[in-house]
Order: structure tokens, then C-alpha cells, then sequence
């Protein structure tokens, strides 16, 4: 009889877990259990002004090989898309700055390519970089980089393109983590520049320098949850929503999951679990089969935010250039970045030219002030700061619509992987994945699914086939 494996949660972590599960050589009958109505996590489509459109995570690293090989697997390689070449824009001093080329996670490797975002002292103090001899241990990506070329880089560089992955703050995110290029740089004691400068040139002439570093999908990158939950149930795995987990205990050599609400709990056992949700209801579900992941997750934050999305009425206007804006924290706007979608994503104008969409999103770390606020004051908020930005004359919108992401990220605190390691040491079919991990990008969601479920694949014996 073939073996029976519940992942929990139908974020892209859980969906990949259990595509893995479900691949030619794997006797393994898979029910994915999602609290929520819908599969899909942070993945989200939504009607605004009569597009759909993502409204959550809408891009992957394409240099990362695991989206589009899962696109491909999928049979929907053809839909796959890039943003267009028009360049991003960071707000300094109030005004916008092409986006600099060539810099790792915002630290440049070439201090004139930030002269006028930077003022010339700033600049001055960024060609002197202080280098320190070779340090151990980890540090905060904001620290090293104070430290190494001066605060104005970690305030107006860093922590806008960190904050565009981890809505966190580059003073408290964990450099190991985070950026492992400076890290080995802070190790080694070399210039972060002459480091950035290494890592543009190879990324330059590397067999991925030709191809595109971000990719979607035709129609949104919501719609490979969407397709996805539909193969697994064409593949013969039970995909339940509104299948919340209340609980996971410990049976012989499997698992009791039960679910439901708690007037009608439905209790069922499987041999293997793989638990693809986020930290804080994982750590809950731990809490006696594994206590000291448990205690190591339920220290993991997350920060919240909401994206707010606009459809303006007519084709592109003249205020919306380039891709959008990063807008540091230093800056006294609410919104930390827009989209301007109409233009970033082509296949998103060719289908409504007579509408322009774009969005702006609001919310950090610790900063969930800015979100207690209805969703009527949400919009205004964003247009009063994309007006500030882009100028008065920017159209009203036709429609917008706003998207909360309450823990939408979890932040990579400093001493992160040190402080997760009891959550690599877990009884055998139990595996743990997901963005709380080893990186919240998709790319590193899919990887860490996939892992998880070969290794519950490896307790009953068939990763070898599967793995090929
Ligand atoms: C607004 C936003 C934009 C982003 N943009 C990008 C982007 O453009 N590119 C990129 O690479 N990354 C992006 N990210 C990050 C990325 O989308 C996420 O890190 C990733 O999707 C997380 O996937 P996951 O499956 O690990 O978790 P989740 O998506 O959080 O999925 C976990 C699932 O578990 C379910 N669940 C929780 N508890 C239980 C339970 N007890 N029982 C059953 N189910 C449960 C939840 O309902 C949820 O569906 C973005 C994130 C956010 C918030």
C-alpha cells in the first residue's frame, strides 16, 4: 500500500513539497491540507478595475534555476515573461535617481555610479572604505556596512532594497542570511566594494549574464498556485482548503493531524509530514513532537504590510517612467515602494491598454502603525505619496484595491541559522520547509519543498528513484 503524506499548508513551499511527492516513481498518496479558502500563500490574484492581477508576490529570481524549471514541469514554459528593460528609480532628498547598476543588495562597486543620491561627502566616505580585519560570527547587514562606508549607504541604498525582500530593517537582518557575498567579505576582510565590484563582473560574464533576472508569468505569478493545486489533484493528491491543522502528535511511526473546527475535529493519520507553514502556527504544531524547533521557531518575527493596487483610468500617463521607485526610510513618505505595473509588465498593457495599473506598498518591520488604518485611508495615503513623488498632476484612480499581508515576511534576525539549527534535527518523517528558512525569496520556497519532501521521501526509500 502506498505510504501516506499530509504536507500542511498550500503556500508555494507546501504546493512544491507536494508536487515533489507526486513525481513518476514515488509511491506516496499525498492530501494537502490549507487552512485557507484558496492555495496559493502569498501567490494572490485579484480582480482590480477589471484586470486580474497579482496582488502579492509578483516576480522570481530567474538566475535561481528552481521557478522556471517548476513552470517547465508544469508544461507552461511558453507563458513565461520578463519584466520590460525600462530601469527603477530609489527616492533621495526628495528626488528620484536611476536605480545604480551594478551594486550587491545596494552597496556599489562603483561609488560614482551613486554620486547625486549620495551627496559628495557621503560619496567621499564610501571611496574610503574603513576595512577591518577578519571578523567570525554574524552581524547585522546595516552594521557591517555603517561600519565598512558610512551610514548614508545602509539608509539610502541598502535598506531600500532589503526592505523590497524582507520589509525589515538592515541594521537588525542577519548579513549571513541575508547578503552571504558581504558576509564572506566581513569574514575574509576585504573591501565590500571590491567584493561588489567581483560579484558584478561574474555575474557579467556568467552563463546566466545573458538571460533576464527577473521572470513571471503571462496572466500573474498568482496563476502557478492556481495551476498547480490542479495538478496535484490530476496527479491523484487530495487537496483540501478550509483544512486548518489544529494539531500534531506523535502515533508509533507516523503522525495524528486533525483538523477542522474544533466542534468536529477530524482526526487522521498519515506515516509522513511535511509542514510547509509559516513559523509562528509550525512552532504551535511542534510544540510536543519537537520542542526545541518549536521554541527556535516562535522566535522568528514577521513584519506585516499591504499592498495597495491602482487601476487609472486611460493609457500610461506622462508622470510613470521606468519600472517604480524604492523610496528609502529616511524619507518622510509612508509608501516604501511602487510598481508601475502597466509598464514593467508588458503582457499586463498589451491586455488592458485602456487602463493603467500600478501599486504601492506600505508596512515594516515593527512599523504596523502605519497599517492601522482603514482601507479607504490606505488609499489615500499612497496616492498623497505617489503625487509627492511622481508630481500633483498624477490621474485619480478608477478602482483600487488593497491587499493586507499581515506576517507576510519572516525577518532574519541576526545569529538566524544558528538559532533555526533545531529545526534541522527532527524525528524521522517530519521535515520542515518554507520562507522561514533559508530564504523568503520563491525561488528558495520551491528548493526548500522539494527538499523537505525528499527527505520524508528518503525514510520510506524511494528518493533514489525519484531523484534519478
Ligand atoms: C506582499 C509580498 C510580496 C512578495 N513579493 C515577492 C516576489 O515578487 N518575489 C519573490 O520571490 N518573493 C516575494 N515575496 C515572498 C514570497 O512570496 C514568500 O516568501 C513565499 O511565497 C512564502 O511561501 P510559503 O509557502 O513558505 O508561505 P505562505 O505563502 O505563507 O504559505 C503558507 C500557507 O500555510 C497556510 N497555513 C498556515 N497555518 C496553517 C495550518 N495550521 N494548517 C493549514 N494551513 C496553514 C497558510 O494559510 C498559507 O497558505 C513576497 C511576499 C509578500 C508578503
Amino acid at each position: 500500500m502506498a505510504r501516506t503524506v499530509a504536507v500542511i499548508g498550500g503556500g508555494i513551499s507546501g504546493l512544491a513539497a507536494a508536487w515533489e511527492l507526486t513525481r513518476p516513481g514515488a509511491d506516496v498518496q499525498v492530501t494537502l491540507l490549507e487552512g485557507s479558502d484558496r492555495v496559493g500563500g502569498k501567490l494572490r490574484l485579484a480582480d482590480v478595475g477589471g484586470a486580474r492581477i497579482d496582488v502579492g508576490a509578483e516576480s522570481v529570481l530567474a538566475r535561481r534555476p528552481e521557478a522556471l524549471t517548476l513552470v517547465e514541469e508544469l508544461g507552461v514554459a511558453d507563458l513565461t515573461t520578463h519584466p520590460a528593460a525600462v530601469g527603477a528609480s530609489i527616492v533621495s532628498r526628495g528626488t528620484r535617481w536611476p536605480m545604480p547598476k551594478g551594486t550587491v543588495m545596494g552597496v556599489p562597486s562603483d561609488p560614482e555610479s551613486v554620486r547625486g543620491l549620495l551627496d559628495d561627502d557621503e560619496v567621499q566616505r564610501l571611496v574610503h572604505e574603513v576595512v577591518e580585519g577578519a571578523r567570525e560570527g554574524d552581524l547585522s547587514v546595516g552594521d557591517l556596512v555603517d561600519a565598512r562606508l558610512g551610514p548614508a549607504v545602509t539608509d539610502r541604498l541598502v535598506e531600500p532594497l532589503l526592505a523590497g525582500v524582507y520589509a525589515g530593517h538592515a541594521r537588525e537582518i542577519s548579513v549571513e542570511q541575508a547578503v552571504p557575498a558581504l558576509a564572506a567579505a566581513a569574514r575574509e576582510g576585504r573591501s565590500l566594494t571590491d567584493v561588489a565590484r567581483d560579484a558584478v563582473a561574474a555575474a557579467a560574464s556568467g552563463p546566466m549574464a545573458a538571460l533576464p533576472v527577473f521572470a513571471s508569468l503571462v496572466g500573474g505569478l498568482g496563476t502557478l498556485p492556481e495551476l498547480l493545486g490542479a495538478r496535484l489533484a490530476e496527479a491523484g493528491a487530495d487537496v483540501r482548503t478550509g483544512a486548518l491543522v489544529r494539531e500534531l502528535e506523535a502515533d508509533g511511526s507516523g503522525w495524528l493531524v486533525s483538523t477542522g473546527p474544533t466542534t468536529d475535529v477530524r482526526r487522521e493519520r498519515f506515516d509522513d509530514v511535511v509542514l510547509a507553514a509559516p513559523a509562528a502556527p509550525a512552532s504551535r504544531l511542534l510544540r510536543h513532537v519537537a520542542p526545541s524547533a518549536a521554541e527556535a521557531l516562535a522566535t522568528v518575527e514577521y513584519a506585516s504590510m499591504a499592498i495597495i493596487t491602482f487601476a487609472l483610468e486611460g493609457p500610461v500617463p506622462p508622470e510613470l517612467d521606468g519600472s517604480g521607485f524604492l523610496v528609502p526610510p529616511t524619507e518622510p513618505l509612508t509608501i516604501k515602494a511602487s510598481t508601475f505595473s502597466s509598464l514593467k509588465w508588458p503582457w499586463l498593457a498589451q491586455a488592458h491598454p485602456d487602463r493603467t495599473y500600478l501599486r504601492a506598498s506600505v508596512g515594516r518591520h515593527r512599523e504596523e502603525a502605519s497599517l492601522q488604518r482603514s482601507d479607504a485611508e490606505l488609499v489615500e495615503v499612497a496616492l498623497a505619496d505617489l503625487r509627492t513623488v511622481l508630481g500633483e498632476g498624477l490621474p485619480g484612480p478608477a478602482a483600487a484595491h488593497v491587499q493586507r499581508w499581515g506576517g507576510g515576511l519572516p525577518q532574519y534576525a541576526v545569529g538566524h541559522r544558528a538559532r533555526l539549527a533545531p529545526t534541522r534535527d527532527l524525528p524521522p518523517g517530519l521535515a520542515l520547509c518554507g520562507a522561514a528558512y533559508d530564504g523568503v525569496g520563491i525561488p528558495a520556497c520551491i528548493a526548500s519543498g522539494r527538499a523537505a519532501a525528499r527527505a520524508v521521501l528518503t525514510r520510506v526509500g524511494s528518493a533514489r528513484t525519484v531523484l534519478g
